[in-house]
């Protein structure tokens, strides 16, 4: 499995309709301060279902939303799609390709797609459990995480040996079970 593209829309710094394709390989991305780096990142977390703002590097939902500029004005909505080459199965669902997507508007109202048939966050979740992807794994690793992840506790640390064993979908289920 891997990342083939991310299409970004008001969005961040990125106004326009804009794609990136990668292929099974390194990518980097470069530019200057302020470019808009971080803002790509930031991006997959948020598609991911990332709803701490603090993560995102703003102060309330809506700043993920492209505010406008000296010359264009701010826009009504943010939207992001990523989609995955899972030709190898390793995401249990019945596609080659999986396109998780998106979108937000100035409400409030926020809608989630899963190869565009629309979804709950939980239902995203569940598809990234044990993949090491999603707003808890470790596949997207930011600045000062290495430092918190050596200076957390052990059961916060647990968290992602339990991800990396494939376990996590076990134990949420059993403490759905437990509930019941
Ligand atoms: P550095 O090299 O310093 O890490 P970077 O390339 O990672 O820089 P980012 O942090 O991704 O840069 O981008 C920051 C830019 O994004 C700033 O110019 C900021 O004004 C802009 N930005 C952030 N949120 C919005 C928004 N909602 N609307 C418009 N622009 C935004
Ligand atoms: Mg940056």
């Amino acid at each position: 499995m891997y990342l083939k593209s991310i299409e970004i829309q008001g969005f961040k710094s990125f106004a326009n309709k804009m794609s990136f394709e990668f292929h099974n390989g390194i990518t980097a991305i470069v530019g200057p301060n302020g470019s808009g780096k971080s803002n790509v990142a930031d991006a997959v977390r948020w598609v991911l279902g990332e709803q701490k703002v603090k993560q995102l590097r703003g102060s309330k939902m809506e700043d993920v939303i492209f505010s406008g500029t000296e010359s264009r004005k701010p826009l009504g909505f943010a939207y992001v799609a990523i989609t995955l080459d899972n030709s190898d199965s390793q995401l249990q669902i019945d596609f080659d390709e999986v396109k998780i997507s998106r979108r937000i508007f100035r409400s409030g109202e926020s809608e989630y797609k899963i190869n565009g048939s629309t979804c709950r966050l939980k239902d995203i979740s569940e598809l990234f459990y044990d993949t090491g992807i999603g707003k808890e794994g470790y596949s997207i690793i930011g600045q000062g995480q290495i430092e918190k992840i050596l200076s957390e506790k052990p059961e916060d640390r647990r968290e992602l040996f339990d991800e990396a064993a494939g376990i996590v979908k076990f134990k949420r289920r059993k403490a759905v079970t437990i509930k019941k």
